[in-house]
């Protein structure tokens, strides 16, 4: 490709509209333009690299022998009342009527449709296993799309489902996807992790995340020093202390005592007023469900996990309360609330059972409880696992020490059972010609943010470094001057060669000056850089420079193809 034929607008400044490094290099890279809010248009290299993405998907998801479809965009209401998703599925879920004033939407993902097919073409379990895969456009209407293609609204994804006839033989599917996953990320050159995404503790490992990482990620990663263990920390397990009674001598209570806490409201203030540990008081907070509001106590370090308080209520329905239901319960404004005389249920997280004479609210404007028991004071009505992962928390598996990550989630497999299949009635006959209901999978890869998730992975302050598997070019010719005959005439050459040898290269033959060309070069970060300079040619010699790297080779021009043939070699295999 020539650049003075190709469109490849650079942009000097960095765009205010963009908060992390891959939407402004993107955007000034000229990979992406904004159409509108969470739209986004690939112009030419950004499409190549989503190419690139995407051939590797296609060539690994066709060794694991998964099969591609391509699948509507644009789907019919019915089938998603099937799964009663049309009614679940909140304000993300586009939807829209045609002009027969029948109801369609959007495509967020495609369960419906493929189960659709699953269950009018498998009949028999000689059908299964079977994966069918497609890469396609979905939209979700998120409320805040930001950070470019990372959040968008319209995206590109690989989804697959895997159809297997029993639970066992499902598991091998997913293992299958787990592993081609794996290397779908490693051969884009990425670092990434893959983590337990449900609790993989209780009920098998039966959801994995693929995280990209990066410092500028929004997931935090748990994992362990020592063993495998690694989870998302919104889902993160750890090893609960031994010490989960306390002593019942009553010797050990203190008298009860309420002090004034003139507007001290946030555990650290109250904590810093009362010059006690954040550890020796327990937070009350309310929340609203649709079963009636509840109270839920942690210790003052910890935070509550609410997706485990969802599960433990059986509910989905569930936010802290409003201001005015607060004031409501405990008659004390935010802040203030404790879990003394409480009429609605209290469930306590297992922390709290070894405490004695912690602090809580008072019920009471301004004030706040010395020396809390449970039993002599109040009463529990359940003591759960609540709590969320904190720093120092250990290995749930083996009680090692754990470290923190932060990563951007690019890939997630799930095992769905026979939720879709049941529901839409997707059954096939077995060997005794019996029916049963198929078992399935879904696998998701997000094309667009895995390329800018690596570029979120690497980048310095002149732009993009990107990984050879998934660049858009594999080398940039940079002649510094197009004016000088031996430099114009041997970056034709050159260009010539690597093109017939299959190279994919870029050639800069702009009449810019050699600062603008070396300046787009770095931030568009081609891996390797070509130059040819006329004090170099004189001399039979060009260099080549590795963007990651740094490194600078001069070798000579009759070596160069060669050269350059085997650093995409090594590259692209490692
Ligand atoms: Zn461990």
């Amino acid at each position: 490709m020539r650049y003075s034929k190709y469109l490849l607008p650079t942009l000097k400044e960095i765009p205010s509209e963009a908060e992390v490094p891959s939407h402004q290099l993107m955007l000034r890279a000229g990979m992406i333009r904004k159409l509108t809010s969470g739209i986004y248009s690939y112009l030419p290299l950004g499409l190549r690299s989503i190419r690139k993405v995407e051939g590797i998907i296609r060539e690994e998801m066709n060794r694991a022998g998964a099969i591609e479809v391509l699948l509507p965009i644009v789907l019919p209401a019915e089938l998603w009342q099937e799964t009663h998703r049309w009614e679940e599925y909140g304000k993300e879920l586009l939807r829209f009527k045609d002009r027969h004033n029948r109801d369609y939407c959007m495509g967020p993902t495609q369960e419906e449709v493929i189960t659709d097919i699953a269950r009018r073409e498998i009949r028999s379990y000689r059908q299964m296993p079977i994966n069918l895969f497609q890469i396609q456009t979905k939209f979700r209407d998120e409320i805040r799309p930001r950070f470019g293609v990372m959040r968008a609204r319209e995206f590109i994804m690989k989804d697959g489902y895997s159809f297997d006839v029993d639970e066992k033989n499902a598991d091998e599917s997913y293992q299958k996807m787990y592993d081609a996953y794996s290397r779908v990320f490693a051969r884009c050159g990425l670092k990434f992790k893959v983590v337990e995404a449900e609790s993989g503790l209780i009920g098998g490992h039966f959801s994995h995340e693929f995280m990209v990482l990066a410092e500028t990620g929004e997931e935090i990663i748990v994992s362990c020093t020592h063993c495998s263990y690694a989870a998302n920390i919104e889902k993160a397990e750890f090893k609960r202390s031994d010490r989960t009674s306390r002593s019942e001598d009553p010797n050990l209570f203190k008298p009860l005592q309420k002090v004034r806490t003139p507007n001290q409201r946030t555990v650290e203030e109250v904590t810093q007023f009362l010059s006690v540990s954040p550890k020796e008081l327990v937070k009350t907070l309310i929340f609203e469900t649709d079963k009636g509001p509840i109270a839920a106590l942690v210790r003052g370090d910890h935070e509550i996990n609410e997706k485990k308080l969802k599960a433990i209520l059986g509910t989905e329905n569930l936010q802290l309360a409003s201001e005015e239901t607060v004031e409501e319960i405990t008659h004390a404004p935010k802040g203030f609330a404790g879990p003394l005389g409480l009429s609605i249920p209290v469930l306590a997280d297992l922390d709290i059972q070894s405490m004695v004479n912690f602090v809580t609210g008072g019920n009471q404007k301004d004030a706040h409880l010395l020396h809390v028991n449970i039993g002599r004071d109040f009463h529990i009505s359940q003591f759960v696992d609540l709590r969320k992962f904190t720093q120092g928390d250990r290995c749930p598996l083996c009680g090692g020490e754990t470290r923190w990550d932060k990563g951007i989630e690019v890939g997630h497999i799930f095992k769905l059972g026979t939720k879709y299949s049941k529901a839409m009635g997707a059954a096939y006959l077995d060997e005794q010609g019996k029916e049963r209901i198929i078992v399935m999978g879904t696998y998701g890869i997000g094309v667009g943010r895995t390329v800018a998730a690596a570029i979120e992975q690497s980048y310095d302050e002149h732009g993009i470094i990107f990984p050879m598997p998934i660049a858009p070019f594999q080398v940039l010719i940079l002649p510094v001057n197009m004016k000088i005959d031996l430099i114009r005439e041997t970056a034709e050459e050159l260009y010539r060669i690597l093109l017939d040898e299959g190279v994919e290269v870029l050639l800069d033959d702009r009449e810019e000056t050699p600062g603008v060309k070396f300046k787009d070069a770095d931030l568009i970060g081609i891996p390797l850089k070509l130059t040819l300079g006329e004090r170099n040619l004189n001399k039979g010699l060009v260099e080549i420079k590795k963007r990651r790297t740094g490194e600078v080779l001069l070798i000579k021009k009759e070596e160069a193809v060669s050269g350059i043939r085997e650093m995409i070699r090594m590259e692209i295999e490692g």
